[in-house]
């Protein structure tokens, strides 16, 4: 196993969100609490999945596993697909996670707002990719914190304000 294991799922998010944001959140600064559109994320999250959910916390990851037959399957709700690389490497990961485990399992990401599903399956290229972003998010949390660069979601970041107050 990898030394960068250590990282978490929303870690991996964040690495193509923002590297700002990566470096915040993963120093404790958790503004993140206080975000409306957390807190809505959350709510879907509870409406969409309130039946045959299992959230699973092993080591840094938290997912919520469903058993199909011999197969498991970890499930993700996303309010929207604009983030769409993120979330798939972010599901990416916690299918690589398990894989170093030893236990194989399917990632299915659903967006209940445009009635989409994105079915993710890991593969050694998909695993290269991981490895690589891995070992680079663990350099940038060990560096200093990058400037903030502004975005077009920006203005949905629960860190705007420490990022462009004044
Ligand atoms: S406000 Fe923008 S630059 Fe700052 S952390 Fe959020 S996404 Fe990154």
């Amino acid at each position: 196993m990898i030394d960068e294991m250590y990282i978490r799922g929303v870690e991996v998010n964040y690495y193509f969100v923002c590297k700002t944001k990566l470096w915040l959140f993963s120093h404790n600064v958790s503004l993140e609490k206080e975000s409306d559109l957390v807190k809505l994320g959350k709510l879907v999250h509870k409406e969409f999945y309130q039946r045959d959910r299992k959230d699973v916390q092993i080591g840094p990851i938290a997912i919520d596993v469903i058993r199909k037959g011999n197969e498991l399957e970890i499930q993700e709700v996303k309010k929207a697909k604009s983030m769409e690389k993120a979330d798939f490497f972010q599901m990416a990961y916690y299918l690589f996670y398990l894989s170093k485990l030893g236990i194989s399992a399917k990632g299915r990401i659903t967006y209940p707002k445009s009635k989409e599903v994105v079915n993710v399956e890991l593969d050694e290229e998909k695993s290269r990719d991981l490895e690589k972003i891995l070992r680079e998010i663990d350099g940038l949390k060990r560096g200093e914190m990058p400037k903030p660069v502004r975005k077009k979601h920006c203005r949905k970041c629960a860190y705007f304000e420490f990022c462009f107050a004044g």
